[in-house]
């Protein structure tokens, strides 16, 4: 019979004299040291027990690495774009798949939790967000091998503040508007003819000021509750002479639940009736405690009516902006959000919007989440004909193909047929939701009268 030394049969295994020798005395094989020899069959069956140990393990193995790419581990501030790379398609096939799923993000937004969870959706990827410093933390770390591709340095530049006004019915919200767009300078020199787009663009020494036409809570909230947050500053508006009342605190909650920074404009200051120190008491006693009292909370007295201390109130809306870093990237792929929309016996459907991400131009081909459309024309709010619009800023454009909701969000797409699909799907979508919505009720309903 022939032998073999286990240190040969070993270094032929590739593994470990003493590992061998302990699976051979394992086996009931007398065997000393390495230096013992064992029958060639004996060793046969090592060599095939061990090369089936080898398998199976290598196929733990590459099971363990079909989860870890079920769960892609990215870092902190990663975008969509990011993720795409990874998963190695191109970032608007994954752009795509997300408005399909009714998720419309363009590639360089910041992955969150939301987006992840639609990913997971939509690929059945588990996407992990690995905060910062815990990367570094954990080093050194066997990472995945991630293509550099070169990043598109994103230019974050500062924008206007978008400010809705909101507060009780009769406190002077309308007053307010009426009066920092009338006394605008732009406007004035453009001959006072302010159009109607939705939002005012008023300039503060220098500095532009956008705020919403709409005012009260009902905007803000129907816009919010479609997730889409355009108001940057809430200037809550309380008329001195009545005081806080059921609105002035639904306004306050809202805003609180969203978020926003609350400046405070005691309206009403020119009456004789005017208590503004009992309108602070008031506010104080639901939180907003006032600078002078050793609060954080900006209150303006002011009047609507003569417009007294409204400049003050402009600068504060400023100071605001400034303190919260009101940034965006100005060459990102545009997109932005729906303020108002009517079809126009002229001109067809005209949506008012303000763009949020991006510059917006003349030709752009947007996709909505109902519709889609190439941007014929745009307004901007003097009614000039404009070829771009910077974010914060408000427009009105022209060529959509219907009619888009207030709230409803908008970005660009490279071409037509993307959006037309994008839309198709997205609608589709809805219908098979209304009809389980339907088929729901009334199998509830069956239930009911059994
Ligand atoms: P809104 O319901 O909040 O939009 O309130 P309005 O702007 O329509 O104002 C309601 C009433 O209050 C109107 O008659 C305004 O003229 C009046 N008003 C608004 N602001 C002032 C103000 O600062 N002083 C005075 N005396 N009246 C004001
Ligand atoms: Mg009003």
């Amino acid at each position: 019979k022939r032998k073999i030394r286990i240190y040969e049969l070993a270094k032929m295994l590739n593994i470990d004299n003493k590992d061998l020798l302990q699976i051979i005395q394992d086996l009931g094989v007398e065997a000393k040291s390495h230096m013992s020899s064992i029958d060639t069959d004996v060793a046969q069956i090592i060599e095939e027990t061990l090369r089936e140990e080898k398998e199976s393990k290598l196929g733990k193995r590459s099971e363990e690495v079909a989860t870890t790419l079920d769960t892609l581990e990215i870092s902190e501030g990663s975008t969509v774009e990011d993720v795409a790379n990874r998963l190695g398609k191109p970032a608007t096939t994954l752009v795509k798949e997300l408005i399909s799923a009714g998720f419309m993000v363009p590639a360089n937004a910041v992955i969150n939790e939301d987006i992840a969870k639609t990913i997971n959706k939509v690929l059945g990827v588990n996407i992990k967000i690995v905060p910062a410093s815990a990367e570094t933390k954990d080093e050194p770390r066997v990472r995945t091998v991630e293509p550099k591709k070169h990043e598109k340095p994103k230019k974050l530049l500062p924008r206007p503040p978008i400010v809705t006004v909101m507060g009780h019915v009769d406190h002077g919200k309308t007053t307010l508007l009426d009066y920092i767009r009338k006394t605008n300078v732009t406007a004035r020199e453009f001959g006072g003819i302010t159009q109607h787009i939705g939002a005012s663009v008023v300039e503060h020494n220098g500095k532009k000021i956008v705020f919403l036409d709409t005012p009260g809570h009902e905007a803000f909230t129907s816009m919010r509750a479609r997730g889409a947050q355009v108001t940057d500053i809430v200037v809550l508006i309380v008329a001195a002479d009545d005081g806080v009342m059921p609105q002035t605190i639904e306004a306050l909650n809202h805003a609180k639940a969203a978020n926003t920074p609350i400046i405070v404009a005691i309206n009403k200051i020119d009456k004789p009736s005017a208590k503004p120190d009992r309108v602070k008491q008031q506010l104080a006693d639901l939180g907003l405690i006032p600078e002078e009292w050793g609060g954080d909370t900006i209150m303006v007295e002011i009047s609507a009516k003569t417009g007294l201390n409204v400049d003050q109130l402009l600068e504060m809306i400023l100071l605001v902006a400034e303190m919260n870093e009101l940034v965006a990237d100005y060459e990102a792929t545009p997109q932005g959000v729906v303020i108002e929309a009517e079809l126009d016996k002229g001109k067809g459907p005209v949506a008012n919007v303000i763009v949020q991400q991006g510059t917006l131009r003349r030709g752009d081909i947007l996709l909505f989440e109902t519709t889609w459309g190439r941007v014929r024309a745009m307004m901007d709010h003097l009614g000039r004909n404009v070829d771009e619009v910077t974010p914060s800023l408000p427009a009105k454009i022209l060529g959509l193909e219907d009619v888009p909701q207030a709230g409803e969000r908008f970005i660009k797409v490279d071409d037509e047929r993307a959006a037309r699909e994008a839309v198709e799907q997205y609608m589709e979508k809805k219908r098979q939701q209304e009809m389980q919505a339907v088929k729901r009720t009334s199998l509830e309903e069956l239930f009911e009268q059994m």
